[in-house]
């Protein structure tokens, strides 16, 4: 089953009818401006492809977590101005979401116009899913897009039932050209990756991620542990780990995970070690049988790189999630950054990449090297759920086809 998307409807779809997009516009502001605009720009192309087809767009968002309540804070009017730039042409605002405010200023599109809702978490029906949300939504438009995927693994009114509405009523409901795109490079790596497939999976918590090792392994060729994840694997190997950050209560399930995976999950053979997690602190390169009571291990060590590198440069498919090391603390950084420019230097020679994650990609982008990577995900927690092998609510809901 596939899910469709806006280019399975025919160009008739288009001319002339209001289309709703769920975007993910979720972006940082500073001062009433937009401080990065990566989401507005990854939404680009759909939008592109459907006003150029003569559709009249209306597009709904959330901003942060406003509760359910009105509050200028959020308001996503700023975002409406950085869109304007980016297009080239006006997107027109309205502070309303599904009242007669919004209602006219849909009427009064014409032919490729764009237009942004108000925050649609303003309204206290929106997270809990509700249905006269969804109605005052879909009476908006003639067919839903979804294009957010890094809310897709929420049923939200927006997401969700709006969805449901659009389907019963026998109108479309697809997936944009981000959506189709991290559907696309995330689904190929889980069902049908180009072998030696490796993943690469760090980051603080294991409990977090447990999941997405359990979905992993089964279907990787090597599954590398790099962060403080890798810290619970060596207390199961019954090492000392001095200060780091572990969780206890997860040795014995890090001790069942390497039974079953035998030779195909690869722990750090060196780290980064330091008396306090703050930048400027002396660091230690050791051995991780030789981590000291009072060090905590905050990156993975050079020798760990060369070997990871020597993996990652034998693969076809590489899938990362979750950095190395406190990669926001320049100290501990190297780790990730030696990973992400291994990946880089894949891409180079043909490999699929793939990364995931709001640190992770949040690292990458740090260290310049995003538009290496073969695909960076917009989701943090929907990219996660995916890997888990969770079907995406945001997902499940639109129109599908029995083609492969
Ligand atoms: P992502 O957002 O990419 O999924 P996570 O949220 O799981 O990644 O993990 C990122 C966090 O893990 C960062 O805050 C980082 O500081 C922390 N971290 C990674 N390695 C260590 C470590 N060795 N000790 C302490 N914290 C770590
Ligand atoms: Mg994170």
């Amino acid at each position: 089953m596939r899910t469709l998307t806006i280019r399975d409807l025919p160009d008739s779809a288009y001319r002339g009818r209001r289309v709703l997009v769920r975007v993910d516009y979720n972006v940082p502001l500073e001062d009433g401006r937009v401080a990065d605009d990566t989401r507005i720009q990854a939404t680009l192309p759909t939008l592109r492809y459907l006003t150029e087809r003569g559709a009249r767009v209306i597009l709904v968002s959330h901003l942060g977590r406003p509760k359910g309540r009105w509050d200028e804070a959020y308001s996503l009017r700023p975002v409406a101005a950085r869109l304007s730039e980016l297009l080239g042409a006006e997107a027109r605002f309205v502070p309303d979401v599904v009242g007669a405010e919004a209602r006219a200023a849909a009427e009064a599109l014409r032919d490729g116009d764009v237009l942004l809702l108000e925050n649609v978490r303003f309204l206290p029906g929106e997270e809990t899913n509700e249905r006269e949300v969804a109605e005052g939504l879909a009476a908006l438009a003639d067919v839903y897009v979804n294009d957010a995927f890094g809310a897709a693994h929420r049923a939200h009114a927006s997401t969700a039932a709006v969805a449901e509405v659009m389907r019963q009523e026998g109108r479309p409901a697809v997936a944009g050209l981000l959506m189709e795109r991290e559907l696309t490079m995330l689904g190929k790596a889980l069902e049908s990756p180009e072998r030696p497939f490796v993943a690469i999976i760090g980051g603080a918590k294991i409990s977090g991620k447990i999941d997405v090792i359990e979905n992993l392994l089964p279907r990787v060729d090597s599954l590398l542990v790099g962060g403080a994840m890798a810290n619970t694997f060596f207390r199961a190997l019954g090492l000392q780990t001095g200060r780091s950050l572990v969780e206890e209560d997860r040795v014995e399930l890090a001790r069942q995970l390497l039974e079953r995976a035998g030779e195909k999950l690869v722990l750090p053979v060196d780290c980064v070690v330091s008396g306090e997690a703050k930048p400027g602190a002396r660091t230690w390169l050791l051995d991780r049988d030789s981590v000291p009571p009072e060090g905590m291990i905050l990156d993975i060590g050079p020798k760990t790189v060369a070997t990871f590198r020597e993996y990652v440069d034998r693969a076809r498919t590489v899938l990362w999630n979750g950095p190395m090391g406190m990669a926001e603390i320049e100290e501990f950084s190297h780790g990730t950054v030696g990973v992400a420019r291994a990946l880089a230097d894949a891409t180079a020679r043909g490999a699929t990449t793939i990364v995931g994650g709001g640190d992770s990609v949040a690292a990458v982008q740090e260290a310049g090297l995003a538009d290496r990577m073969t695909h960076v995900s917009t989701g943090g927690g929907a990219s996660l759920e995916f890997l888990e092998g969770r079907t995406l609510p945001g997902v499940a809901v639109l129109d599908r086809s029995d083609d492969a």
